[in-house]
């Protein structure tokens, strides 16, 4: 056929899946896409993030939505233009989900779980007689020529294509596949990379024993969490070796590169953001012939978990005595963290490709028939529905650059 147009595309993952589904419904004549996985299936971690309750984006304004890529807003401003929640939203309604707003503004599939997406996904693709699944075929070295060297089976396999789409995901969780190993060659391609680093992590904390036996995952809602540069407000999970939950994750990252140049570092905590100092003061001076814990529930609303929290680093016997001093205490209760999770137990990786190896449109400056998708691009954002929406939008950038380039209006 000679208007036969290839693409091959590489991880099975969101990122490369959304690829495959707008190249296959891109009315480009004669495409033809094939899909390498490295495991068995597609969608591993997908399905993972399914487990604990798929965010698939954030109902957020997109001035604020684009701020949640910290160094890289300006260009995720510009990718959100043109594919933002909205359409990832209309997206997931084209194969049957419906979707809702939590009370924290994410946004969630209604009824349908991640398998079943999934599941409708690949149902489209494969309908589609030019899609091609190649499963356990492992991505294992770059030629200076650019040629993609499969390993599938113990044997080599090359594939030639017009268009390469790399989406190998990012470096934790390496039981669903990705496991950063492109690290070693991508830079054959000239494209340059940063390091792999846990983002959305917990981290670890030298509790007492009494504490790790008492608080093993409990919550501590409605806080702010703040480190030398970032705070965010939410709630944290204490676990017995430290640290987790959606408020510590979002500035993950400050307090990762606090630990790079420092042995410990600190994490702060407001147990009262709506309240000033003051006012603490006095809702804390009432009732003061009860015991401490007796007020800090009766005047605070203080549960038992944030209370043994607040126990864990104040002085007690000052705190009875000295009202400053522990409201003090409850406006910044003061933690040493001394290192973070290890990388494979983290949500997402910091690191990859970097931005500026690469076209607006995503593709290798030095060869642009190479372009690069999702969490193996060097970007970092807290959960939300972030990180997903990073993939989705990034996966259409490059389809429709494609598009473009194939002489489809977009
Ligand atoms: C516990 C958990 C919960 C999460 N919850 C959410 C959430 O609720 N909302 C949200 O927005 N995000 C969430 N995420 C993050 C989200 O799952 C990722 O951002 C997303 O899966 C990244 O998509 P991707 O396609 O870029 O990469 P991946 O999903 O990592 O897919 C990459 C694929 O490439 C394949 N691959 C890798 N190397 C090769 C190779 N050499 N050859 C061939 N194939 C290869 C891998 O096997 C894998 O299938 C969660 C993540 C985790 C771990």
């Amino acid at each position: 056929m000679s208007n036969q147009v290839v693409v091959a595309i590489v991880g099975g993952g969101p990122a490369g899946l959304f690829c495959a589904f707008e190249l296959l419904n891109s009315k480009i004549e004669g495409i033809e896409v094939h899909l390498y996985e490295q495991t068995g299936g597609v969608g591993k971690k997908f399905l993972v993030a399914g487990n604990s309750g798929l965010n698939l984006t954030h109902s957020e304004k997109q001035e604020e939505f684009a701020k949640k890529y910290f160094k890289d807003e300006a260009r995720f401003r510009s990718l959100l233009k043109d594919f933002n929640a909205n359409d990832l939203i209309e997206w997931a309604n084209t194969l049957g989900t419906e979707t809702f707003i939590g009370t924290s503004g994410r946004v969630f599939p209604k009824k349908m779980k991640a398998a079943d997406i999934l599941h409708q996904w690949m149902n489209s693709l494969k309908s589609h007689e030019n899609f091609h699944l190649h499963l356990k075929h492992s991505l294992t070295n770059i030629t200076a020529d650019g040629d993609l060297i499969f390993k599938h089976d113990h044997s080599n396999k090359t594939q030639k294509a017009d268009y390469y789409i790399l989406a190998m995901g990012g470096g934790s969780w390496t039981k669903t596949g990705s496991d950063g190993a492109w690290m070693e060659y991508i830079e054959a391609l000239g494209v340059k990379t940063a390091p792999l680093k846990a983002m959305n992590c917990g981290f670890e904390i030298n509790w007492s024993k009494h504490f790790q036996d008492k608080v093993d995952r409990g919550f501590v809602k409605n806080i702010v969490v703040s480190n030398e540069s970032q705070n965010a407000r939410g709630e944290i999970m204490l676990t017995p070796y430290g640290v987790e939950g959606g408020a510590v994750y979002a500035i993950s990252n400050g307090l990762r590169d606090e630990l790079e140049k420092s042995v410990s570092t600190k994490l702060h905590i407001d147990f009262k953001p709506d309240l000033k100092r003051q006012d603490v003061i006095e809702k804390l001076s009432r009732r003061n012939k009860d015991s401490l814990t007796n007020r800090l529930r009766k005047n605070l609303n203080f549960d038992k978990i944030a209370t043994s929290l607040l126990y864990e680093v104040l002085d007690r016997s000052k705190a009875q005595e000295d009202v400053n001093y522990l409201a003090a205490m409850v406006k910044d209760c003061e933690i040493e963290v001394l290192r973070a999770r290890p990388m494979d137990e983290a949500i997402s990786t910091s690191g990859g490709v970097c931005f500026e190896s690469l076209n607006d449109d995503l593709s290798a400056i030095k060869n642009n028939q190479y372009y690069f998708v999702g969490e193996m691009l060097d970007f970092e954002a807290p959960t939300g529905g972030y990180l997903l929406q990073g993939c989705f939008s990034t996966a259409y950038r490059v389809v429709k650059s494609i598009k473009e380039k194939e002489g489809i209006n977009v």
